[in-house]
């Protein structure tokens, strides 16, 4: 790595078992008097609603709560309406990547400070980027928005949050996480920082992920988790992601597969498919997941990590097939061509030169 060039951004991040508490006090050093909050349902069901308005009192004017996957157009529009009506000062996403998205779309439209308390491992609230799910007369798509404004002000990770994730969506947005890593220790604008928190992040995936799946509550297991997700997504914000988000967002906005298991599905095959031009760059996340490096060659190597990888995916009983993630095969064609406009794609460190070879990636993971 001789010359890189990167951009760092001002957060302020609390890591802390029972940091939500702090939410209040956070707010008030911040001047902030009119917050509002987007969520999903299944924040409200889990108690952590009401659990924000006693610590919030007054300060909460407004509650989005049913902020659905993959940020839909529609949606934006409803929040920014009710943000507008409200007065709001500030704004709080809390949830998965879906909720961060929406308060980083309002927020950035409106000019308004952004506060992410992350519940899933997916990572959004470290980057400077957001997707909106567009629908127009060829069908849903999703577009992403990027500006250093965007970046959340202020992030609070909280390991009680996550102890009711369900073990699905654990294992799903876990292994987003491990892709945030892989694809920044490969990415063409990797730095210094990205890589070294990458490997430290797989780490922390590669010990805690599966404990988290076998025990939701495992308090140990979930710290770590957190603490290897913020890395994947401290990685992910200063560097260009490859093909593998970029079919990714295809299979979410296009398809409308879930975003932790389009990752599930293609991780492996995006290792594979990169693996001459990126072994060297991936070796030392294949050491801190404790294989072997005596084998035949680096390549050899990113075959066991990639096989290591399939299997966690199929321990953890995620789908690994996209027929099982409800894709027809009939549909790999168009999402191939969809993603060769990809500018995530085509940020591949191997170069994409033809439609074709997505197509071929496509079909085997189908
Ligand atoms: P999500 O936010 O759509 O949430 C998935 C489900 O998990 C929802 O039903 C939600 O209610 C539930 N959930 C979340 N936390 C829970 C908890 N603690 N307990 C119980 N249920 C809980 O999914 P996601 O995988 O977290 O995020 C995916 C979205 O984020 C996609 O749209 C993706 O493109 C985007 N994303 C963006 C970035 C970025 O940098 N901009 C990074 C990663 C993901």
């Amino acid at each position: 790595m001789d010359e890189f060039r990167y951009i760092s951004y001002a957060q302020e991040v609390i890591f802390a078992p029972g940091a939500l508490a702090r939410l209040r006090e956070a707010v008030e050093q911040r001047g902030w008097q009119r917050v509002m909050l987007c969520t999903s349902h299944a924040m409200r069901t889990g108690g952590w609603v009401s659990k924000l308005k006693s610590i919030l009192g007054e300060k909460l004017v407004a509650i989005f709560d049913h902020i659905q996957p993959h940020v839909q157009d529609v949606q934006v529009h409803e929040t920014l309406t009710l943000a507008e009506e409200n007065h709001v000062d500030a704004i709080i996403g809390i949830g998965g990547g879906s909720p961060i998205g929406m308060a980083k779309a309002v927020g950035f439209q409106l000019r308004l400070p952004i506060i992410a308390i992350p519940t899933t491992y997916a990572g959004s609230e470290m980057t400077p980027v957001y997707g909106i799910t567009h629908t127009d007369e060829n069908g849903p798509r999703k577009v992403t928005v990027s500006d250093p404004k965007i970046v959340p002000s202020l992030v609070m990770y909280d390991p009680e949050l996550t102890l009711d994730l369900p073990a699905t969506l654990t294992a799903s947005t876990g292994i987003n996480a491990m892709a945030h890593c892989i694809e920044a220790l490969y990415s063409k604008t990797r730095n210094p920082l990205s890589s070294a928190a990458a490997v430290v992040g797989v780490r922390h995936i590669h010990n805690a992920l599966f404990n988290c799946f076998q025990d939701g509550k495992n308090m140990e297991a979930r710290t770590g988790m957190l603490l290897g997700s913020h890395l994947a997504g401290f990685s992910l914000a200063s560097v260009a992601m490859g093909l593998h988000h970029g079919i990714c967002h295809v299979l979410g906005g296009t398809a409308n597969v879930p975003h932790g298991i389009a990752n599930s599905i293609i991780l492996p095959h995006a290792i594979r498919f990169n693996a001459g031009a990126t072994a060297s760059q991936l070796i030392p996340a294949a050491e801190v997941m404790e294989i072997s490096l005596n084998g035949p060659n680096p390549k050899g190597v990113i075959e066991a990590m990639v096989e290591q990888i399939y299997k966690l995916i199929g321990s953890m009983d995620l789908p690994q097939r996209l027929r099982d993630a409800g894709v027809a095969e009939s549909d790999l064609s168009h999402l191939a061509q969809i993603a060769f406009q990809n500018r995530t794609v085509q940020n591949n460190p191997k170069p994409i030169t033809d439609v074709s070879q997505i197509e071929q990636l496509l079909a085997e993971a189908w």
